[in-house]
């Protein structure tokens, strides 16, 4: 492959259950999981004759996401028709957002690795309705469940600015961050409620003349690994078409591609001729939406600092570490609680290893958020506080965490009572040492020699110590006393 030099381009079109209760336009509720076909009712089965009615705050959750999204949004948009015939889709059109979506010309930062953060301008974000599912378990012929039919569904298409499979994915999973945050979404996987759709190409350059690979559009992913892998098992048949066809893009021939999970390969499902002609026309059975000023000052109110901003803030603010910040902003939930306990004085470092290391666990364990595990924040502060000022080990402080969820004592009580409170008392210390290094003359000795032997020599005599108190020594003052007497 000499010669030949490549670069990755992808854009992504993601779709997004919206969790607004109740259908895009009609009063049916969204129950994932309820029994085939009953929330359903004459809107959202296509019957003639009936009207539709929006759902306000569906919109209000759509530009909710615009405006996190650093959109514009727009004070005057309108609903369309999107024609087209499937089982899953009684009315024979989907109700959608053509030339005017609810906002547009945005961007999002994703984490991008090296280069540290990463603009992706986002092309437009709109709202339209999901369609039923199609069943084919029932043997010999298929069956349809209309309760997902008109569920409002948030479509954002991205430019193609990503370059490569990692970033995609950073794309996908911090626009879930963002739309958990924001409450609009559960953003749930296992429930289909995040659909993505890359559109991948490449740019080769041989021979210094560059071509590029005809797109290829991989369709209905609903994982983040579907989403990596299907990239980048893309990539290399790209590659590899290329080198053997010199195939390359030309009017019309952008095919779409579905992910076979099982043997992690794309397969392909049609070539486009000609773009599909979907006959959109304004929906007459709907009045346009207007967005005045106050409406959108209402909406711009219910924003809150996003993930990324509030990781790097972190780490920033904090000193913590890139990886723990991003465990911290995880979910909202998590990272506001940790503020909380800050705010009471817990040392951030501390408190940080306090819910990354034992609570994210207990919370995971009783399908709880870490606020939830039914210890205050000042609660814990004090716990941290404790930790910071050598009164018990950072061990210690995990075994006192667990026992303040499973008892809802504070954190100076449990010390006690679980005999965990560090010995700091310099003057008894100091007599425990004085014993360990009469009874230890070799190791005192090759402390003293100094070389290679030393450092060694000078963890087994605090050891030593740690051991004869049963773990209860602040390692800390102990050292201190190491130093003072071995010079
Ligand atoms: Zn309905
Ligand atoms: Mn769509």
């Amino acid at each position: 492959m000499s010669g030949v030099d490549y670069k990755v381009v992808v854009g992504l079109e993601i779709h997004v259950h919206l969790c607004t209760g109740t259908k895009m336009f009609c009063g049916c509720g969204l129950e994932y999981g309820a029994v085939a076909n009953s929330r359903v009712c004459p809107v959202c089965l296509g019957m003639p004759g009936v009207l539709p009615v929006m759902n306000k705050r569906a919109v209000e959750f759509a530009v909710l996401v615009g405006l996190a999204l650093n959109c514009e949004i727009a004070g005057h948009t309108k609903w369309d028709r999107k024609n087209y015939y499937y089982p899953d889709l009684p009315k024979n059109y989907q109700i959608s957002q053509y030339d005017l979506p609810l906002g547009s010309n945005g961007y999002i930062e994703i984490a991008a690795g090296d280069v540290g953060t990463k603009k992706i301008r986002i092309i437009r974000v709109h709202l339209e309705e999901d369609a039923g599912k199609n069943l084919h378990t029932a043997g010999n012929y298929s069956q349809v469940d209309l309760n997902r039919a008109g569920t409002p569904l948030l479509e954002i298409v991205t430019e193609p600015d990503m370059n490569s499979a990692a970033q995609v994915r950073a794309l996908a999973e911090e626009l879930r961050r963002v739309v958990r945050y924001l409450g609009v979404s559960q953003a749930d996987m296992q429930k289909g409620h995040m659909r993505f759709e890359p559109n991948v190409n490449l740019t080769i350059s041989r021979d210094g003349r560059e071509y590029k690979t005809p797109i290829a559009e991989i369709k209905n992913l609903n994982s983040f690994r579907a989403l990596e892998r299907s990239v980048e098992y893309e990539v290399g048949r790209q590659l590899d078409e290329f080198l053997e066809t010199g195939r390359v893009m030309e009017m019309g021939n952008k095919s779409t591609r579905g992910w076979n999970d099982g043997k992690e390969i794309t397969v392909l499902q049609r070539e486009k001729e000609e773009a599909h002609d979907y006959r959109y026309f304004p929906e007459p059975d709907l009045v346009p939406v207007e967005m005045n000023d106050e409406w959108l000052t209402d909406i711009k109110s219910r924003l809150c600092e996003l993930p990324l901003a509030k990781q790097q803030r972190y780490v920033r603010e904090y000193g913590l570490s890139d990886y723990d910040a991003g465990v911290l902003t995880a979910e909202r939930a998590t990272a506001e609680f940790f503020e909380e306990v800050v705010k009471a004085g817990g040392e951030a470092k501390r408190v940080c290893n306090l819910l990354t290391q034992k609570g994210l666990k207990l919370a995971n364990e009783k399908g709880c958020s870490v606020a939830e595990l039914g210890v205050e924040a000042k609660a814990l502060g004090e716990l941290a506080k404790m930790v910071e000022g050598g009164d018990v080990s950072a061990t210690a402080s995990m075994t006192i965490f667990e026992e303040m969820v499973k008892t809802g004592k504070g954190a100076a009580v449990l010390a006690e009572e679980l005999d965990l409170v560090q010995k700091s008392d310099a003057g008894e210390l100091e007599r425990i040492v004085d014993e360990v290094l009469a009874e230890n003359e070799r190791a005192v000795q090759d402390v003293r020699a100094g070389g290679k032997k030393s450092g060694k020599a000078r963890g087994f005599l605090l050891g030593q110590v740690m051991q004869k108190t049963k773990g209860q020594a602040n390692p800390k003052v102990v050292s201190e006393i190491l130093d003072k007497r071995l010079g």
